[in-house]
């Protein structure tokens, strides 16, 4: 067997990482896609789902390896945190990776002891800082952040990549990235577990084989407050009780914090309403592990993707109707922009102009129920307080809104006013990147198709009954495979099925046929009734 050549390029210097981004850059006809994960090297398969999910969504990755000594206090582990830089870079290399940028703390900081060279240093908000790991690790923090406000200066990256096993730096992480308006995407991955339960840690390599069968019971015991939770328990202090009782369990292992926070502001909770993240802390002898999980309680998701033309958006409606949820109509928001931009006699291809125009557009959706004056409308919608929903369907919306919904700014400030309705859940959602994007964790992906000839016949019959001129079935399918090569190939979201999405081909079904399936599905899967998730971390 030959052995395989490394493809993986490594940067040793600042100069060098820079070097190379800028040739990538400028060899480049469109705009470069850049993934950045930043590691401390003895990477295990945590690390290695990040650097995967990277290697997924970006057209260049590039995996950091520092051990970075401002983010240790004295006295921490800094000088034998497991390094095992040979592995890595064949890991790193057989995920993909392009480039491994492993800088010395001399050539990132420019002194060996940056610690006391009077650095600048980004400086998280207190209040993430006084709960969790914080008050244990003094200048933890501040050195995270630090590093990693300096990586994503240096990569510029589109998206970066963190572990939820590491669920305070990530908050803290995303809140800084927000507060200093970075505009990188800070994407959180959920946490890889051995078969035990155990949280991969790079620090497990300091465990023996007895200790690392001990260190399970950090999950269980986070288990055994999720099973409260599920069984409808909302109190910290009776849900952190029931992670204490289970550390008390293994004497070898010494609690250092059972807390339970917000996941975003951190902000410890006394009950859990929607979603609360269960974190702990723990020596095992001289090793210090930590995991948490997150307990959500809210009506589950359904997520419709799908090519163009397999009917998502008419299913999607009925099956909403059907089981009494939310149909989360983005197109309708769109409009909604839309209508407001004409108000106010803006030029629809200012994107500035929209851009400033969004900050003010509050938009708010609900079921049209049973209303007879709304039952033509999947939902209803008021932007800022009054009802839009009957202005927005006017033909001068109509004929506008393709123009503010391929704008990426208004997309990424309606994406976020899409998720705040993921809190509560009972929604269900279609259209492009919703299982993937908007709503990774709903609890039924679909991916509805049909065969291009099933596409093209339905079509053909639509153009008949509403009496527009008619096309040949060459003709439509043609375009059909056209429009799905192009969906299938774009930059900005790709048409992809999620790989924990079900398939429903519709050929030879009816409407009403597969929105039976979907209800079916439905019901078997989440039984209509809250579910709680959490059990890796995920979210
Ligand atoms: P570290 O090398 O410990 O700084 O970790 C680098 C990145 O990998 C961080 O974003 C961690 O949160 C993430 N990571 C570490 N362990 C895991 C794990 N078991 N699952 C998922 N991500 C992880």
């Amino acid at each position: 067997m030959t052995e395989r050549t490394q493809v993986v390029r490594i940067l040793k210097t600042v100069d060098g990482l820079t070097c190379y981004l800028a040739q990538k850059r400028q060899g480049r006809t469109g705009t470069l896609t850049v993934g950045l994960v930043p590691t401390m090297g003895g990477l295990h398969a945590g690390h290695r789902s990040l650097m995967e999910r990277a290697r997924r969504e970006n057209d260049l990755v590039v995996v950091s390896i520092f051990l970075n000594p401002i983010q240790f206090a004295p006295g921490e582990d800094l000088a034998r945190y497991p390094q095992t830089p040979s592995q890595d870079l064949q890991l790193c290399d057989q995920v993909g990776v392009d480039a491994v940028f492993m800088p010395t703390p001399q050539g990132f900081y420019g002194s060996d002891s940056p610690a006391s060279a009077g650095l600048t240093q980004v400086v998280p908000p207190a209040a993430m800082m006084a709960v969790l790991c914080g008050p244990h690790r003094p200048g933890h923090f501040e050195g995270v952040a630090t590093v990693v406000t300096k990586l994503l200066s240096l990569v510029q990256p589109d998206r970066a990549y963190f572990g939820r096993k590491d669920a305070q730096q990530f908050a803290i992480i995303q809140r800084l990235a927000q507060d200093l308006n970075l505009p990188t995407q800070i994407v959180g991955c959920p946490t890889v577990r051995e078969g035990s339960g155990l949280a991969l840690s790079s620090r497990n390599a300091y465990l023996s084989e007895a200790e690392r069968a001990e260190a399970t019971v950090l999950y269980r015991g986070l288990m055994a407050a999720q099973a409260k939770f599920k069984a409808g328990e909302r109190s910290s202090p009776v849900l952190i009780e029931a992670v204490d009782r289970t550390l008390g369990q293994v004497p070898a292992v010494q609690p250092q914090y059972v807390e339970l926070v917000h996941p975003e502001t951190l902000v410890p909770l006394d009950t859990v309403e929607s979603t609360g993240l269960l974190a702990v802390a723990a020596y095992l002898g001289q090793t210090r592990l930590i995991d948490n999980i997150l307990l959500r309680h809210r009506q589950p998701i359904l997520a419709i993707d799908g090519p163009a033309g397999a009917g998502k958006s008419t299913v999607a409606r009925q099956v909403a109707k059907r089981l009494g949820l939310l149909y989360l109509d983005s197109g309708a928001m769109y409009r909604a922009i839309t209508w407001k931009a004409l108000q106010q006699g803006l030029d629809l291809q200012d994107e500035v102009a929209v851009a400033e125009l969004l900050q003010d557009c509050h938009l708010k959706l609900a079921a049209s129920g049973d209303d007879p004056a709304f039952a033509a409308y999947p939902s209803r919608l008021w932007l800022n307080d009054q009802e839009v929903t009957e202005l927005i369907r006017h033909p001068s919306v109509t004929a506008q809104v393709s123009t503010i919904a391929a704008q990426p700014i208004v997309r990424k400030v309606l994406l976020k006013q899409q998720q705040q309705y993921g809190i509560a859940g009972g929604v269900v959602m279609e259209g492009r990147d919703i299982g993937t994007q908007v709503f990774p964790h709903a609890e039924l992906k679909v991916f509805l198709t049909a065969s291009v000839a099933e596409r093209a016949r339905r079509r053909q019959q639509d153009l008949k009954a509403q009496q527009l001129p008619v096309e040949s079935l060459a003709a439509l399918e043609h375009a059909i495979d056209d429009r799905d090569r192009k969906d299938s190939t774009r930059r900005v979201a790709p048409l992809k099925k999620a790989e924990d999405a079900v398939e429903l081909i519709t050929d030879g079904l009816s409407i009403e046929q597969v929105v039976d399936k979907i209800v079916l599905m439905y019901e078997d899967r989440v039984g209509g009734v809250p579910t709680h998730s959490g059990a890796n971390g995920q979210r």
